[in-house]
């Protein structure tokens, strides 16, 4: 991959990191504010639900932020854009509109045929 195009996907993955980080506080101080408000009307079953549900978008959130932050470590130690499961190169495009993918188109259709395989014999 060439360095600007590596650069531009850099932007891109910090970009997205920080808009998650920002929203993931607005959903948080958004919450509070609405617990606030309704306090006196809702009772302890509502109250653990948004509990839960923020839980839950912190958790996808979490898990969304890791796979950036894994990313841009590897774009310093090189190992960006490398399929992980068979090693090739993962194309530009793929990333551009992916930038956290870890496995090359091939790998990532056979594992989702792979899956669909697994679910229907479940
Ligand atoms: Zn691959």
């Amino acid at each position: 991959m060439e360095q600007d195009q590596l650069d531009d996907l850099k932007n891109l993955l910090i970009s997205q990191l920080e808009d998650l980080v920002k929203s993931g506080q607005e959903t948080v101080s958004g919450l509070k504010d609405q617990e606030n408000a309704y306090a006196d009307l809702v009772d302890q079953a509502s109250n653990d639900a948004s509990q839960e549900f923020l839980f839950r978008i912190k958790d996808r959130e979490s898990r969304l932020i890791n796979k950036i932050k894994d990313a841009l470590e590897r774009i310093e130690d090189g190992s960006y854009g490398l399929c992980e499961t068979c090693g090739e190169e993962i194309s530009f495009g793929r990333l551009k509109a992916r930038p956290v993918a870890t496995h090359c188109i091939v790998c990532k259709t056979a594992a989702e045929k792979m899956e669909k395989i697994v679910n229907m014999t479940k």
